[in-house]
């Protein structure tokens, strides 16, 4: 909070325990934090920032909104196969932002930053008339030249996901009382997972990998366009769970919303078809389930099809085959 006489006093109080155990952050009393140098290892570094009323609902409990803040930048780690070491923290804070709700954030931020091994070693701090912003960086580290990228899917390659898809996405109209509320749904919208233990695993069998977080589809679209490819997306074996299984009973129009919503936070990634042995005992390795959804092939784009192989394509909120038979 630049110039406001409780700036120093707000990060002594909440932000500088968080710098234990990462000398270089100097206890959030300098100018700068230092990383020391580290032999061998590729530095990673991410930044997303998420603003009330955009990214989260502004009476969601603050200590969901720092842990959110902190997985959806981990997620973005592991796609590239880092393990996080630390945090930045920009912070804005609308006027009058109580003690209560700061309390609960920063032990919120605690929690998930000693659950996966960061420290926070710097930030800003500053006060807004406007909605709360926050912006976290997050640095990991990856074996020098060997972190996973985009580019690098190759034709003929499986595509594989990690957990299911849909659960953010339905999470949200749950949440905002579109859909019937649902315990499993409502939770992975508000604390994604990040397949922060899958992700480094993942390096020497992934052809290309990212983090699924824009919606399956296009998130898709953008490894095939970065490694000059097509997707062939299997509609039928993109993993869903038993409550988005039921909420597609109900409605098979929520289609659409599984396959384009967003907030998923898992790891889409290619493979060779014979590194397919080895990602399922990784896959029972690591706990996490990892489903082919479908094959590389010449051309770009994303073709998505149906049990029968025929294509589908998006119209009016729902998914049809081109014949435009009802999907
Ligand atoms: P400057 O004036 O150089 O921008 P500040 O006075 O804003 O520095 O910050 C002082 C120290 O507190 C720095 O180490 C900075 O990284 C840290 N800091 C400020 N805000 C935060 C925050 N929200 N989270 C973590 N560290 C913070
Ligand atoms: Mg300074």
């Amino acid at each position: 909070m630049a110039g406001a006489p409780d700036e120093f006093g707000l990060i002594a109080k909440y932000f500088a325990p968080l710098a234990a155990g990462f000398p270089g952050a100097l206890g959030l009393t300098d100018d700068a934090a230092f990383l020391p140098p580290d032999a061998g290892h590729d530095t990673v570094v991410t930044v997303d920032a998420i603003v009330a009323g955009v990214h989260f609902l502004p009476d969601d409990p603050p200590g969901l909104v720092a842990r959110k803040l902190v997985r959806v930048n981990l997620s973005d780690l592991a796609a590239k196969g880092a393990v996080p070491f630390a945090v930045l923290l920009s912070a804005a804070f609308p006027h009058g932002t109580g003690d209560d709700w700061l309390r609960a954030f920063a032990d919120g931020l605690a929690e998930d930053l000693k659950e996966y091994g960061a420290a926070l070693i710097g930030g800003d701090t500053v006060s807004t008339p406007g909605p709360l912003t926050l912006s976290l960086t997050a640095l990991g580290k990856v074996e020098a030249g060997r972190g996973l990228k985009r580019s690098g899917a190759c034709v003929g390659d499986v595509v594989w996901v990690s957990g299911t898809i849909g659960d953010g996405a339905l999470g949200l109209l749950t949440a905002t009382g579109k859909l019937a509320p649902d315990a499993h749904l409502l939770d992975r919208y508000r604390l994604p997972q990040p397949r922060v233990g899958l992700g480094p695993r993942l390096i020497g069998m992934a052809s290309a990998a990212m983090d699924v977080s824009d919606g399956l589809v296009q998130d898709l679209g953008h490894m095939m366009r970065a490694s000059g490819v097509k997707g062939d997306l299997t509609a039928w074996t993109v993993p869903l769970s038993q409550s988005a299984e039921a909420a597609l009973a109900r409605d098979h129009s929520l289609l659409a919303t599984v396959l384009t919503g967003g907030d998923d936070y898992e790891l889409l990634f290619t493979a060779p078809l014979e590194a397919g042995g080895a990602v399922s005992a990784l896959s029972a390795e690591v706990g996490v389930a990892l489903t082919p959804i479908g094959r590389v092939v010449a051309g770009q784009g994303v073709a998505i099809r149906d049990a029968r192989g025929r294509a589908l394509t998006l119209k009016h909120g729902g998914w049809r085959h081109f014949t435009g038979e009802a999907g």
